[in-house]
Order: structure tokens, then C-alpha cells, then sequence
């Protein structure tokens, strides 16, 4: 997992994810990949986990449909709480600036 300085737009996607296959002499490897906003730097704990259990679910299922959250909620059983947190937390980032230094 990499914190990624360039993912800064908060109504857009906070993380990314990504699947790459390199050839490693003959083998195809692929290697998954996350990347996570920095400002999860100095955000609570169970936020990060929040968005590294979002970003691990859409290596599975590209669509935020049924199946992508109960993926969410297998790996996190709070999750729809923890996303709702960390809406907050944002707007809060948005309209007053920063909680955590
Ligand atoms: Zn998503």
C-alpha cells in the first residue's frame, strides 16, 4: 500500500487501485497495487481501514453494487459506519480545515 500525494480531490476517488502484469522472464506476474490519499496520514486509524477495505473489495468487484459491499462488510462488519465517518471527517477537512496534525 503507497500514500499518494496527488489524490487530493476529496469528492473524487480517495484511493485507487490497480492491477498490473509485468513479465518477469517468461512468467506473468500481476501485482496489485493500492494507493491511498496522503491526508489518511493523520486520519483515525479505523478511517485508513475504511478506505484500504473500499479499495481491497474493488479488486474483486469493479461496481459499487450489492456485491461490492457485502464484500465491504465481510472484511469490516462496521464499514457503512465507518464510510459515513469518514464523509464527515472530509467535510469537515473541506469547510474548516485541518482536525489531526
Ligand atoms: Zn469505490
Amino acid at each position: 500500500m503507497l500514500y499518494d500525494g496527488k489524490i487530493s480531490d476529496i469528492n473524487d476517488a480517495l484511493g485507487l487501485h490497480r492491477i498490473t502484469i509485468k513479465n518477469h522472464g517468461g512468467r506473468l506476474r500481476s501485482k496489485s497495487e493500492i494507493r491511498v490519499a496522503s491526508l489518511f496520514k493523520t486520519a483515525p486509524e479505523a478511517f485508513l481501514k475504511m478506505i484500504c477495505v473500499h479499495e481491497l473489495s474493488h479488486l474483486k468487484e469493479k461496481e459499487h453494487n450489492k456485491a461490492f459491499y457485502a464484500l465491504c462488510e465481510k472484511m469490516e462488519p462496521s464499514y457503512h459506519q465507518l464510510e459515513f465517518d469518514v464523509r464527515l471527517y472530509l467535510t469537515h477537512l473541506e469547510l474548516c480545515g485541518k482536525l489531526y496534525m
